[in-house]
């Protein structure tokens, strides 16, 4: 049960190999934080990668930084955590912000695992290997995705994700269906559409893909159970869902067939876990998606990706995917075609390589005892 004496936290800036292009823009470079929390004895690692703006949601990664700097690492700083949850009831106090919560949630069962000397994905429960898919962006034409997938394809994959947005959209799945008639696809938007392009999605059904992913605003339930009813291609959730409640009614109301489940968009390990058992119960599947994390938050959504009812293969890549070289390591690597094995190394595994985090550092903080109590901050009315 550990008692947590200090909280340090990094603001990096890490490069990308070529840019993250989506729906909202583009990323040449990502702007992880970095929670280190220690009980003295014991320390672990969590990763929020909130992109530099407000894109994706409405988290960033300078308020992120700031938000865990200034209000929840003090409120977890001189607690007993007897249990995750104890994390999750002391921030409950404070709306929202899920990527600035799953931080400091992902440290601490990375610290839990390692004072164990156990394993991450074996203390939840995971199997030893997990199923991974392709993924590619908006390009500079469709034959240079075509060429991609094709690469893709060859080396073992089962299914490709698109990216799909207003400008690269029917015409680029139509040229890929063409090329590829009958592999595994789907289809991410990132809350680029609204119900006013039912009719566009009316057309996606002919190209048989298994999923539409967030086609609708990244906040809303209401609308893509409307559009699910007028489609038969699944819609799957991403953005939209961002804590159990959320995944709970937007499979009351129908607004989805499968979730992804990102665990830091919803607040850390322990809740991302809430909503794959949840999910499993309702006989929805899951997969695990990512925020082009480094080695160190990829491994945190690989502990989730190795659970029981991840039935689509997830988005985690291999940290030479996107970086050359990463900030955290060692890094978890292909084992097989379309397949990664987890490591078996104490905790999450994967820890910030000092000398690469002392270079791309922007802010660091720490939170120790002394601190947490300077704030003067009461929770919960007392
Ligand atoms: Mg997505």
């Amino acid at each position: 049960m550990p008692y947590i004496r200090r909280i340090d936290i990094y603001r990096a800036r890490v490069p990308l190999i070529s840019p993250f292009r989506t729906a909202y823009g583009s990323d040449a470079a990502v702007e992880p934080v970095l929670v280190r929390m220690s009980d003295g004895d014991h320390y672990g690692w969590g990763e929020s990668q909130a992109f530099h703006f407000p894109t994706f949601c409405p988290e960033y990664s300078a308020g992120v930084f700031q938000l865990i700097r200034d209000v929840l690492a003090p409120a977890i700083v001189g607690q007993e955590l007897t249990a995750a949850e104890v994390i999750h009831e002391r921030l409950k106090w404070f709306k929202g912000n899920p990527f600035a919560k799953g931080a400091l949630d992902m440290a601490y069962w990375d610290l839990v695992a390692r004072s164990r000397g156990e394993p991450l994905y074996r203390l939840f429960g995971g199997c030893d290997t997990i199923e991974v898919g392709a993924d590619f962006g908006v390009m500079d034409s469709h034959a240079a995705l075509i060429d991609k997938i094709a690469e893709a394809l060859a080396a073992g994959y089962t299914r490709v994700k698109l990216k799909f947005a207003p400008g690269w959209d029917t015409d680029m799945l139509a040229a890929v269906r063409k090329a590829f008639p009958d592999t595994v696809f789907h289809i991410d938007c990132n809350s680029a559409y609204t119900l006013a392009d039912v009719e566009l999605f009316k057309r996606i059904d002919d190209f048989g893909l298994a999923m539409i992913e967030q086609p609708l605003a990244h906040d809303d339930l209401v609308d893509h159970a409307a559009l699910q009813e007028r489609i038969r291609t699944p819609i799957c959730l991403d953005e939209s869902i961002t804590s159990p409640d959320k995944a709970r009614k937007a499979i009351a109301i129908g607004a989805c067939r499968w979730i992804n489940i990102k665990p830091i968009r919803v607040g850390g390990l322990t809740p991302a876990r809430a909503i794959h058992d949840l999910c499993a119960k309702a006989n929805v599947p899951c997969w695990v998606g990512g925020m082009v994390e480094t080695g160190l938050g990829m491994a945190h959504c690989a502990v989730i990706a190795s659970l029981a009812n991840i039935r689509y293969p997830n988005d985690i890549f291999p940290s030479k995917r996107f970086f050359a070289p990463d900030l955290a390591g060692p890094g978890l690597t292909l084992s097989g075609p379309a397949r990664m094995r987890m490591l078996d190394t104490p905790g999450v595994g994967v820890e910030p390589d000092p000398a690469r985090l002392e270079q791309w550092t922007l802010d660091r903080a720490q939170v120790t005892e002394t601190q947490a109590m300077a704030t003067g901050a009461t929770l919960g009315g007392r």
